[in-house]
């Protein structure tokens, strides 16, 4: 091909019209179809993300039991919840995965904890949004008092999401919520009608419509509603909602439930029923006669329990999940170039006393800070120190002294 021939082969633009004209093995391009080249390449790759950002998709290789592994790493025992809880995060995502295909639309699987405090319901909640990277916020069901009374809206709760998420609606609308205390919102009295409690009822019922799927207009910055405020529009299709209470006082409810229910059967059945773990036979009816709304029930079809934390489950917790509190304090101290040991003696008097104070896992951590604060305050700096070792001895003198050796065992 002659130089002074030479075009652009995709507007057919002289050389002399072009300002650039970048040749190509078999032809050239001009300045101006680059330009328009890349537009469309921009968009078609744009809307493509726009796309896939609109499907939230599992990672291929995940399964139930995969996800369960993964709880494994960093919860201890609870392997029942754990199970209801992958297969149920598992759909939920297979779920909103899949466009529309026929007329069989699977219902979302909000999820119901019922078990002690410091037992790991929320720890669970945060390890499955954590592992599917999606946003998540924690909420307490407390705050919340029905329109017009003093408190927050429960349009606050998507709020905390999209804080999270720097406002970002379509990942927001991808997230998990936790909303912790959900008993705390039951009504005082299996009577409906008793008069209306604050409280109680009417929260429900406002969180009914959310947990199912709708709009929402979300003041951003939480709290009540301002008349000034811009409202963002939130749809709640897709969002998980996990709840989890302790739910004080449902044992008895259980009790007298199996124990009519077992009444004219044989007496051997009656010896299967474990006494000292009532809860774990909890249905929807006993937290329907707790206090929940039917309806609001009805939103949280998956219910688990999970199992107070015994001693030997509580000195697991010490030291393998993977971010174990010994494991962390580990790390501390070899960042000062120390190496950090505890033995198993006492390992066992903390997870003793956690046992005592009734805090389930929750006293672990504040027992440790007692036995620790001293060495953290002294240690970094005794720069000849290679070894730093707690025994039982150390242990109990240090938590004789502190202000936790005087709380009362409940
Ligand atoms: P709750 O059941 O009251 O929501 P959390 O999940 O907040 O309890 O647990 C409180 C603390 O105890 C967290 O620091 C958590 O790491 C630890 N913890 C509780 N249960 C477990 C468990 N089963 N395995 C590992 N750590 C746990």
């Amino acid at each position: 091909m002659e130089e002074k021939n030479v075009r652009c082969s995709f507007c057919g633009r002289d050389k002399s019209e072009a300002l650039i004209l970048i040749a190509g093995i078999d032809g050239h391009i001009c300045e101006v179809c680059v330009e328009q080249a890349t537009d469309i390449v921009k968009e078609e790759l744009f809307s493509n993300k726009e796309k896939e950002k609109n499907k939230f998709l599992l990672p291929s290789n995940l399964t139930p039991a995969k996800i369960k592994e993964y709880l494994d790493e960093y919860v201890i025992g609870q392997d029942e919840a754990k199970k209801f809880l992958s297969v149920a995060v598992y759909n939920h995502y297979k779920r909103i995965g899949v466009e529309a295909m026929d007329d069989v639309e699977i219902e979302k699987s909000n999820i119901l904890f019922v078990g002690r405090t410091g037992t790991g319901k929320t720890l669970m909640a945060k390890s499955i949004a954590r592992l599917l990277n999606v946003p998540f916020a924690i909420v307490d069901a407390t705050v919340f008092t029905e329109a017009g009374y003093v408190g927050e809206d429960v349009e606050s709760i998507l709020s905390r999401l999209l804080q999270v998420c720097d406002y970002n609606v379509e990942s927001a609308q991808k997230g998990i919520v936790y909303i912790d205390e959900i008993d705390k919102i039951a009504r005082k009295s299996d009577n409906p009608s008793i008069t209306r409690d604050v409280s109680g009822e009417g929260v429900q019922q406002a969180l009914l419509k959310m947990l199912e799927g709708t709009d929402v207009n979300v003041p951003p910055q939480g709290g009540r509603k301002h008349p000034e405020q811009k409202l963002i529009k939130v749809n709640t299709n897709d969002i998980l909602f996990i709840c989890g209470g302790a739910f004080d006082g449902v044992e008895k409810i259980i009790a007298r439930r199996l124990n009519t229910q077992v009444i004219g059967y044989n007496s051997k059945e009656k010896d299967q029923i474990d006494r000292d773990n009532i809860m774990q036979y909890v249905t929807h009816l006993d937290l329907r006669q707790f206090g929940l709304i039917p309806e609001l029930l009805g939103r949280l079809p998956v219910l688990t329990f999970l199992n107070p934390l015994d001693q030997k489950s509580l000195e697991q917790i010490l030291v393998e999940p993977k971010n174990a509190i010994i494991k962390q304090y580990k790390k501390l101290f070899k960042m000062e170039g120390i190496d950090f040991k505890i033995t198993k003696g006492a390992i066992e008097f903390i997870a003793g006393k956690a046992l005592e104070y009734n805090l389930g896992a929750r006293g672990l951590r504040s027992i440790c800070e007692a036995i620790m604060t001293d060495a953290m305050f002294e240690i970094p700096s005794q720069t000849d120190l290679q070894t730093f070792e707690i025994d039982l001895r150390y242990a109990k003198e240090k938590l004789n002294k502190s202000k936790l050796s005087q709380l009362k065992v409940a």
